[in-house]
């Protein structure tokens, strides 16, 4: 598995791109950077978005996409996959011919360019030779990671956005985990909004790790906010851990 971050921040300055991670060129988990980043070669390989939450900063490139396709006469259909309070969500609020054209209509019904496919908490789905299972995580809206497992037995798992999380572990507790995307926020000094947004900190961080039965063989931290993340990376690094580290866009992983 080759996954390439797009964009792995939990804000917006020049060089911090919301988040975005793609597998093998064609899946896509989260849509925060796309269009700003990827040429029109690569943004017309992808096929499949699978989306943690209806957070702007996790959805607001799928309409620039979308009007690509369309504007460069391209044929390309692309499936948006969540759990379906998501999936409803981007329905009324992105694509409602409002806000964004309606793409999942567009140009007609039935070879729209958007295809909206709702997921079950815990019921994966197979997409290019991956096992692909959304878990629920601890958000302020409806969230989940993504578990991605290859024929290999490999697996990675995004959480997206989330706060401390105990059940999602403990129902994973039989799987290795290969490589962990996890969110890590905030610093240590602002717990309390950390919780309160439902993020993590590194010490926070830290218990989510002990709670694993297993840990995981390489943790790469998304979503720091830009502002902080001199000092996040710092406590990252005092967790003593091993095989731990903050993404960077722009960077490749191989799982
Ligand atoms: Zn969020
Ligand atoms: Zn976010």
């Amino acid at each position: 598995m080759k996954i390439k971050v797009i964009g792995c921040s939990g804000a917006e300055f020049p060089g911090h791109n919301a988040p975005g991670f793609l597998l093998d060129d064609e899946i896509l988990f989260d849509a925060g950077s796309i269009t700003n980043i990827l040429d029109e070669q690569a943004q017309m390989k992808i096929r499949s978005i699978f989306i943690t939450h209806a957070h702007l900063d996790h959805i607001r490139s799928i309409p620039f996409l979308a009007d690509n396709i369309i504007v460069g006469k391209k044929k390309q259909q692309i499936t948006i996959f969540s759990i379906s309070p998501v999936i409803k969500t981007i329905k009324k609020h992105l694509f409602n011919s409002s806000v964004w054209p309606d793409f999942t209509i567009i140009p007609n019904p039935a070879n729209a360019i958007l295809n909206l496919q709702g997921l079950k908490v815990d019921r994966g789905i197979a997409i290019n030779g991956y096992l692909i299972t959304p878990h629920k995580v601890n958000h302020t809206v409806p969230a989940v990671g993504y578990l991605v497992e290859d024929k290999n037995g490999k697996r990675f798992f995004y959480t997206g956005d989330t706060g401390p999380c105990p059940k999602t572990w403990e129902k994973m507790k039989h799987k290795q985990i290969h490589c962990l995307i996890i969110d890590v926020s905030f610093p240590n000094s602002m717990n309390e909004l950390a919780l309160k947004t439902g993020h993590l900190t590194p010490e926070l961080l830290k218990k989510e790790l002990m709670r694993m039965k297993s840990m995981p063989e390489r943790i790469y931290i998304t979503h720091p906010k830009p502002q902080y993340f001199k000092s996040i990376g710092c406590q990252i690094e005092r967790l003593k851990i091993n095989n731990i580290r903050l993404l960077h866009d722009g960077d490749t992983l191989t799982v």
